[in-house]
């Protein structure tokens, strides 16, 4: 890491220190994620586009935040600057917006749904390749979806978005091969986080009954498995893992829906 991340003498990073970055660690599954590695022992550089609360957990975890936008080419290339060596890639910046039928979709949303989750993986990945295949061991993990893994009525901009994501991760794990670099795809059904209240513009009435009447995750369930994942072996690959609440069976068969 060179001096041009701006980085406090005490985060100055020893050559054994193992780093990992962290995206979307403003809230939910990302912030659990950050604090689940740091209590592992890795310099975790955290980021999202809500800088106080990046700065705040940064401080908290003894990581580094720095603001970051996915969608912004600029603002990853800030992001990334100085960081030579990195051992793990969370690539869990993303979301859904709207729950609108294909027939009354809304253009904006379904841009925003595929720059964040799938193009903003994309480049994330690429900007940060180099610096996980330095590490001699790298890990991408890729926080998709059951989303990308089944089709739902309303679903299709986000649905569509979580395939494609899958694709670019799975795609690398081909391409990858042979190559110092693991590759995990973590697949989660409904996790009580902001994600609802994203999708519904705010609306914490309608975000709540999501989750009314079962018992979700919550983000910490994921963070421990990712925390999991990073703590295996070189040579042991965890390809995919899906994780749901055991009230729910499929993306919108759940306890509540029968
Ligand atoms: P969340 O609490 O809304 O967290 C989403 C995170 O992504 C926030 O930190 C947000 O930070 C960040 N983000 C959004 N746009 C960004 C951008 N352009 N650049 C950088 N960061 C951005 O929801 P979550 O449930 O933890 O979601 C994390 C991931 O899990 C997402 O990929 C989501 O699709 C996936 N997932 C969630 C669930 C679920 O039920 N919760 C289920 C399956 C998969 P800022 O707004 O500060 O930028």
């Amino acid at each position: 890491m060179s001096p041009s991340l701006d980085v406090p003498p005490h985060q100055r990073v020893a050559p054994h220190q193992r780093i990992a970055v962290v995206t979307g660690a403003s809230s939910g599954i990302g912030e659990a994620t950050a604090r689940a590695l740091a209590a592992d022992g890795y310099l975790v550089v955290v980021g999202a586009r809500r800088l106080d609360r990046i700065t705040s957990l940064a401080e908290e975890i003894g990581g580094i935040g720095r603001a970051l936008d996915v969608t912004d080419a600029e603002s990853i290339a800030a992001f990334v600057a100085g960081l030579d060596r990195v051992d793990v890639l969370v690539n869990n910046a993303g979301g859904a917006k709207g729950v609108a039928p294909v027939a009354e979709a809304v253009e904006e949303d379904w841009r925003w749904m595929w720059e964040t989750n799938v193009i903003g993986t994309m480049r994330m990945t690429k900007a940060l390749l180099p610096a996980l295949i330095a590490s001699g061991d790298g890990l991408i993990v890729t926080v998709t979806s059951v989303a990308a893994l089944e089709a739902y009525d309303n679903g299709a901009g986000y649905t569509s978005a979580k395939h494609a994501q899958a694709l670019v991760h799975r795609t690398l794990r081909l391409e990858l091969l042979g190559q110092p670099v693991r590759l995990t795809e973590i697949l989660p059904g409904m996790v009580e986080t902001e994600f609802s209240l994203v999708r519904f513009g705010g609306d914490q009435e309608r975000s709540d009954a999501v989750y009314a009447g079962l018992t979700p995750l919550i983000a910490a369930d994921v963070a421990e498995v990712i925390a999991f994942t990073a703590s295996r072996p070189p040579h042991v690959n965890l390809d995919q893992i899906v994780i749901k609440p055991r009230d729910q069976a499929s993306a919108r068969r759940n306890t509540t829906t029968g």
